[in-house]
């Protein structure tokens, strides 16, 4: 299932706006802010779709029935670019377990790429629900491979990706490889460059958020 929360108006597309624009990019710490609050809005809708619990709370004043999320999902995402995005999760899911994933781009001369997965920090996953980030969605395949990678320490109940901006490319890969997941969206776009870029997209959200980095 795609779930792409820009169809409605909301704060969303005006984050995400602020997020693709050139002039609005230079100011790095609104970009890792913008990136936050959608994580932050994103943690939002996933809870309504989450179990939740009945249970009595005792206020100064008597006794409250209140319905509280019953199980803690497990957060997880990819460095670097899934920093902030993921502090933004985490802002709203406070309680929640977390897992981080290196994922890069190893290029080839002629501009290809593999994808390389070598650091793995992980809580207990089996039979939990899973909700990983990464900022931008592109061909789908250091996604696949992080979920792939995740799976070897233990089987979730569910899977939620979220992202940024999505490409369809990227969106139709994923469902292949993991039809079970729903994959939240603030945007999607349907191009991609030949080195995996999304177009219009918003450029490197790792560069961008952090500096930019020397090719390896
Ligand atoms: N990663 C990014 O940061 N941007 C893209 O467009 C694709 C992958």
């Amino acid at each position: 299932m795609v779930r792409n929360l820009s169809e409605q108006h909301s704060l969303i597309s005006n984050w995400i706006s602020e997020l693709r624009d050139v002039e609005v990019q230079n100011d790095r710490m609104r970009f890792r802010r913008n990136l936050e609050r959608l994580g932050e809005v994103m943690a939002y809708e996933i809870s309504k779709t989450l179990p939740f619990q009945e249970k009595e709370i005792q206020t100064p004043l008597g006794i409250a029935g209140a319905k509280v999320i019953k199980d803690q999902p497990v957060l997880a995402t990819i460095l670097r670019a899934g920093l902030p995005f993921h502090q933004g999760l985490l802002n709203f899911f406070d309680r929640a377990d977390n897992a981080f994933i290196s994922a890069y781009r190893k290029h080839r001369k002629d501009g290809s790429f593999d994808i390389r997965l070598d650091y793995i920090s992980c809580p207990e996953i089996e039979n939990r629900i899973l909700v990983i980030s990464d900022p931008m969605l592109a061909t789908g395949s250091s996604l696949v491979k992080t979920i792939q990678f995740l799976k070897e320490e233990g089987k979730p109940k569910e899977m939620h990706v979220v992202t940024a901006i999505a490409c369809t490319v990227g969106i139709e890969y994923v469902k292949r490889a993991e039809p079970l997941v729903t994959i939240w969206c603030g945007d999607i776009d349907d191009e991609l460059t030949a080195k995996g870029y999304i177009v219009p997209g918003l450029g490197d959200a790792g560069d961008l958020a952090y500096g930019v980095k020397v090719q390896m």
